[in-house]
């Protein structure tokens, strides 16, 4: 490997990042993300200071920074490199004094992770740039040769903002942590209002955005919520008070109305959270309180979603403007239905700009439209389970009984699913049951009825409240579920769970031949933190499992602060490497063990190298994460004694096995929505068949961003059934950013290297 100038190399790209505008938690991830990429492809990194006023100012607002300057920051809300509302560079003097201090620094690619305000201003200097090099040369600022040698400037845009307001991108950073925080608060609220039989008005953020406050409302099983893309029309405050008041006769013992900061009626009047209180009071006469969330919104640590997300779109991003030429279109990089998504530029904000145009305009079909279709189909989901239902079937047709059950292991988020099912059943007209303790109990005819009022406040708690099991029907079961089903006059199953249910209604379907009773509809909606299931990119309840592992391995760090330390920290997820991957990327780990990639002892002794080496070098703290199942051989416990025995005392080794942390806990404001979503086509699917006499066994599950359904018949094929996991796993094209990220680039003075290769 050579360590010394190649005088034949092409001059060292230089590139800077900065944060502007809002700060939104996980921007310090994409900042490590993008600085560390780009290390790792060979370039020379800056980091701009205080937004863009530090480009304007220059001095040390612009400094070079190296591998371990970005290190240790990815638990930390805030961004690093701080942000600043700039007046200055609104001016096109400012930014005059902005282009000579990146081109006299050979900065001429740069990252800005903001709002849609910062992006503008983004793409304004871009297109003023060479008018602004021209000028400089011209008044003798720098040499004509130094604008001649950067024609360009070539940029990329990230969307920091915790409103997850910009329209082309799924999420953009920092909505997820900060849906965490006004869930939490929601969770709190809810435990206090229902001691008091108390009703809450919660305003949080969302000036011409209700993201934040509808999925908030759906993940925190809130009565009402307003927002300011789907106004209410005229009498809403009769309406919601109805409806408060039939879901107090339906068994509520609180009641939480969410308003987002920008809710307005149709006329475009601002709707307060004082004066949804002064209405509740006046007509319900009820004690409410009004809680305004502010700032904490923005604050605290990131969860693990503002983790690998912004990891990898800083990643992304990096790649794109280090391959950028100054011919390339500029785009704004995102993430949309697990995918890394571009989209150009100003196209991402004019289109994002549009949203407050319409409903200023009152056109609020075209805001809704904007939005994009699962946001206009999440608020019908809202409306349908919070409002008491209403009898939906016409006079002498008998309801439908639909029968939910949970199977597999435990996923957080399995109650809210339960719930959700039953509420949205109910709304349909249909009689909902609960089995209680998996196929099992099915066997034993433990089926009984749920009311609208039996699941309430079961969103947000962990566990099954109908119970699980794991074990999946044998052949001499089949019988006894065949007259439970009749006996309970069961006319469509729900089976909400992991392997082991997808296998009990498999064969169940297999052996409608022989069983009438087994030839109803039956959907299975995929619950497992392990993330095995077919059909479904993302199952219920892996999200809060990479928090809990997240959190765990926060401390774990935390308490080697004073040491030379290595971690080997185990995940669950069985021969599926989702967690591992996913958690090592979101807490900063150097190396994860993979079943799907193996261990070697050459792998093992390029590691004990690599440790040995980064110790040497200063490191402090290594932290490796492996699947439960990565190797039968290379167990946790032998890599640990490896890793100890052959650091030479350079560092001492300890090993941690995540457990059953992992399984437990409230499920997160992520897997509740997910959880709602996919219930809801389920609860869909099962209504047309019912309808149309059909008797279709399918899978739900989130595709490429959107819900599908998979027949039964296509489940085998779709799994690698030897090690009970998809054959196709989308997530396994994050390991290269994994590498990116934590393999510092040896210390040689190269050129940049193609930014797809050597990742
Ligand atoms: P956000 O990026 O969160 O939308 P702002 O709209 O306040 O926040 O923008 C942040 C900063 O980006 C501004 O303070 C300013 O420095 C810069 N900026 C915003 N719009 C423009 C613009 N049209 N021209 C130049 N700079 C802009």
């Amino acid at each position: 490997m050579p360590t010394v100038p190649d005088p034949d190399a092409a001059p060292t790209s230089r590139i800077a990042v900065l944060t502007s505008g809002g700060d939104a938690q996980g921007m310090n991830a994409a900042v490590r993300g993008a600085v560390r990429t780009a290390l790792h492809l060979g370039a020379e990194v800056f980091a701009i200071y205080e937004g863009y006023q530090g480009m304007v100012d220059g001095g040390d607002g612009i400094r070079q920074v190296g591998w371990d300057d970005v290190g240790n920051v990815l638990h930390r809300g805030g961004t690093m490199i701080g942000t600043y509302r700039s007046k200055d560079f609104r001016e096109r003097a400012g930014r005059l004094r902005a282009a000579a201090n990146l081109v006299e620094r050979g900065i001429d690619r740069l990252i800005v992770i903001g709002g849609d305000g910062s992006l503008s201003g983004l793409d304004l200097f871009r297109q003023e740039w060479p008018g602004l090099l021209a000028e400089l040369a011209d008044t003798g600022r720098i040499d004509q040769a130094l604008a001649d040698a950067h024609p360009a400037l070539m940029i990329a845009g990230l969307v920091g903002s915790i409103d997850n307001d910009l329209v082309g991108t799924d999420m953009t950073i920092g909505a997820d942590s900060a849906l965490h925080r006004i869930v939490d608060a929601i969770d709190a609220i809810a435990s206090t209002a229902a001691s008091h039989q108390r009703s809450f008005v919660v305003e949080v953020m969302g000036r011409h955005c209700g993201y934040l406050a509808l999925m908030s409302a759906i993940a925190g099983g809130c009565d009402y919520v307003l927002i300011p893309e789907h106004p209410p029309a005229d009498g809403w405050e009769d309406r919601m008070c109805a409806e408060l008041r039939r879901g107090r006769a339906a068994g509520r013992r609180d009641s939480i109305v969410i308003v987002a900061e920008g809710a307005q009626d149709r006329e475009g009047r601002p709707i307060t959270a004082a004066y949804v209180r002064d209405t509740i009071e006046q007509r319900l006469d009820e004690d409410t309180r009004v809680t305004i969330l502010g700032h904490v919104q923005r604050g605290g640590r990131p969860s693990a979603f503002d983790r690998w997300a912004s990891t990898w779109l800083g990643h992304a991003a990096a790649e794109e403007v280090l391959a950028a030429t100054p011919e390339s279109v500029a785009h704004v990089v995102g993430i949309r239905g697990n995918r890394i998504a571009k989209v150009p530029l100003m196209q991402a904000v004019e289109r994002t700009r549009e949203v407050p145009a319409a409903i200023s305009r009152g056109d609020y079909a075209e805001a809704m439209r904007l939005r994009g279709g699962s946001f206009t189909e999440m608020t019908q989901v809202f409306a349908e389970m919070s409002e008491p239902p209403v009898p939906a079937l016409a006079e002498g047709e008998a309801p439908r009984r639909v029968a939910i059950l949970h199977a597999g292991g435990l996923a957080p988020g399995m109650n809210t699913a339960a719930r959700a099912a039953v509420r949205l059943g109910i709304d349909r007209g249909h009689t909902m049951l609960g089995v209680r303790g998996g196929f099992p109990g099915l066997r034993d005819g433990q089926v009984e009825e749920l009311t609208w009022g039996d699941v309430e406040g079961w969103t947000s708690i962990g566990g099954a409240e109908l119970g699980i099991r794991r074990s999946v029907p044998d052949i001499e079961d089949l019988y006894a579920i065949g007259r439970s089903l009749e006996a309970s006059r069961v006319d469509a199953l729900l089976v909400v769970g992991g392997w082991n249910a997808y296998q009990g209604a498999h064969r169940l379907w297999e052996e409608r031949d022989r069983y009438p009773a087994f030839r109803i509809p039956v959907v299975c909606v995929p619950a497992s933190i392990d993330n095995n299931l077919p059909g479904s990119e993302l199952a219920i309840g892996t999200d809060t499992a990479l928090n809990a592992i997240v959190e765990a391995v926060d401390r774990i760090k935390q308490s080697a602060s004073a040491r030379r330390r290595c971690f080997v920290v185990e995940t669950m997820g069985r021969y599926c490497g989702y967690l591992a991957l996913m958690g090592g990327l979101a807490s900063g780990a150097e190396r994860v063990y993979l079943h799907e990639e193996g261990i070697t002892l050459d792998d093992l002794q390029d590691d004990v190298r690599r440790l040995r080496s980064s110790f040497d070098a200063g490191r402090r703290l290594y932290l490796a994460i492996r699947n439960e199942r990565a190797s039968e051989q290379y167990t946790t416990d032998f890599l640990a004694r490896l890793l100890d025995q052959e650091g030479q005392e350079r560092y001492d080794v300890r090993q941690a096995v995540l457990g059953h942390l992992q399984q437990g806990g409230d499920p997160s404001p992520f897997d509740r929505v997910l959880a709602t979503r996919l219930v809801a086509h389920a609860v869909d699917l099962l209504t047309e068949q019912l309808a149309a006499g059909g008797r279709e066994a399918q899978l739900v599950g989130l595709v490429a961003g959107r819900v599908q359904a998979t027949p039964m018949a296509r489940m085998l094929e779709l799994m690698d059934m030897a090690h009970r996991r998809p054959r196709d796993q989308w997530w396994l094209d994050l390991r290269p950013v994994v590498r990116a990220v934590s393999e510092p680039p040896p210390p040689v003075l190269a050129g940049p290297r193609a930014p797809s290769a050597g990742l």
